[in-house]
């Protein structure tokens, strides 16, 4: 089912546009449109409502519409991990109530892993979810939520066992996010924007019928989601591809898809970068004979295709019912590399004057923006030094870190390592 390369797409996606872009159509309907045509998943198969073609295939899409002017399809981290979650783990009427919505861009998602004291140690978190009939009532924090101000639900890791060793007790709920015993407050970075939250639960409720892949195996879930994410920040696809964010709350689906057509700097910051843009702005401002500056380049556009290739690869094995252990998380390390020194090579180019911010700014400040940006990619997505040992235990055959919990009720786990009163 899934094309080796991908011949045919750009006729393919062109021929659609000319058929059915439509400016005057609300961004709803448009996402629709788009949705259910498979476009805003074409690198998925088409059993999962894709189109079957390669990784790289979302980036070419994305380009196509733009250059037919048209609004790009809808993004986000419902697209990005809920999704594809789902569809590994969920029951046909999970997939039909949750990802069809995502696919039309009709609700966005945000992810809720982290607690403040559960990160990088994601499997000692202690929100809690306790059964009340058909359905279970949460308590507890996350923090860190991206995106949990605009989105609908969240992909909820809670305790539903504490007597269970560490990694057998946890659930994975599709939890909605608009209901009185939620809270959620932004926190401002060093961006100026405030895309993280924390997000408090004070007895909220999640029906049974949205506890995704089985009670008390929401660890395994949980890896098929940080697995999406890991691979998707890998390949350079973790930012938006358009200016219109999902969802109600996004404030875009009643709006002419014409007119949110464009692309606005701060999504643009997110987006990321492409080697073709840096050479066109070393050319812009007159850098590109520059011995230092293209080594830089050639450097950045090695990672990039390296990426490229290392994704494909990881599909490919995918397709013949495969994995190559350590592979996303090599991948999302060497991502991060890349756009760190993608950064700091559009802040060479540009100068002193690239530090700028602001729209009165060289490129409207962009750079500067995505400089401070993207010092969170080595911690956001599981830091580097967890990948590197993920990468040494399972690709490298190196020891195992040692694990004092193994086999332990998190109950006495707990008892030992938190304060009193945690659980
Ligand atoms: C931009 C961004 C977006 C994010 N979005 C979300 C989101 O939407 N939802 C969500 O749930 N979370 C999100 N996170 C949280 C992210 O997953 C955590 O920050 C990350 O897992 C690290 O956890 P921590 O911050 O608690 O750091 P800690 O786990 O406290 O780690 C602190 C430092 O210690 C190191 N360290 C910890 N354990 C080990 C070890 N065993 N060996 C070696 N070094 C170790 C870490 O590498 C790190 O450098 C986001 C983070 C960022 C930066």
């Amino acid at each position: 089912m899934t094309a080796v390369d991908d011949a045919g797409l750009d006729e393919e996606v062109d021929a659609w546009l000319r058929r059915n872009w439509d400016p005057d159509l609300t961004v709803a309907e448009w996402w629709e449109r788009v949705g259910d045509s498979g476009w805003t998943a074409p690198h998925f198969s088409l059993e999962w409502g894709g189109r079957g073609y390669s990784r790289r295939a979302q980036g070419t899409v994305w380009k196509a519409f733009r250059a037919h002017g048209a609004l790009t399809p809808p993004t986000g981290l419902g697209m990005m991990m809920a999704a594809p979650t789902i569809l590994t783990h969920g029951t046909p009427d999970h997939v039909e109530r949750h990802v069809k919505p995502i696919y039309r861009g009709a609700l966005a998602w945000c992810q809720l892993f982290s607690e403040p004291g559960a990160g990088s140690d994601l499997a000692g978190l202690t929100t809690r979810a306790t059964r009340d009939g058909d359905r279970w009532i949460i308590n507890g924090q996350k923090v860190w939520s991206s995106q949990a101000m605009e989105a609908d639900y969240g992909m909820l890791l809670a305790r539903t066992d504490f007597d269970a060793p560490k990694h057998a007790g946890i659930s994975w709920f599709a939890f909605t996010l608009d209901q009185p015993g939620v809270t959620i407050r932004p926190l401002r970075e060093m961006t100026g924007h405030a895309l993280f939250n924390e997000v408090f639960f004070d007895d909220a409720v999640v029906d049974d019928a949205d506890l995704i892949g089985g009670l008390n195996n929401g660890w395994a879930v949980a890896n098929t989601t940080l697995l999406f994410e890991r691979t998707n920040i890998g390949a350079g696809s973790g930012g938006g591809g358009t200016s219109a964010l999902p969802g109600p709350k996004g404030a875009a689906l009643d709006r002419r898809a014409g007119d949110v057509a464009q692309h606005s700097p701060v999504v643009e910051a997110s987006r990321g970068l492409v080697v073709s843009e840096l050479v066109a702005l070393a050319r812009e401002y007159g850098r590109s004979d520059d011995p230092h500056l293209r080594q830089k380049l050639a450097r950045v556009l090695t990672l990039s295709r390296i990426g490229e290739w290392t994704a494909a690869r990881m599909k490919a094995e995918a397709a013949r019912g495969g994995s190559i252990a350590g592979v996303a998380n090599m991948a999302k390390n060497a991502q991060t590399i890349m756009m760190k020194l993608g950064a700091e090579t559009a802040l060479d180019i540009l100068g002193a004057e690239g530090l700028l911010w602001g729209a009165d700014a060289p490129e409207d400040g962009r750079y500067a923006e995505l400089f401070n940006f993207v010092r969170c990619m080595s911690i956001a997505g599981g830091s580097d030094e967890i990948n590197k040992n993920v990468v040494g235990e399972r690709a490298l055959g190196l020891p195992r870190e040692p694990n004092a919990d193994k086999g332990l009720p998190f109950r006495d786990v707990l008892a030992r390592t938190k304060p009193p009163g945690g659980a």
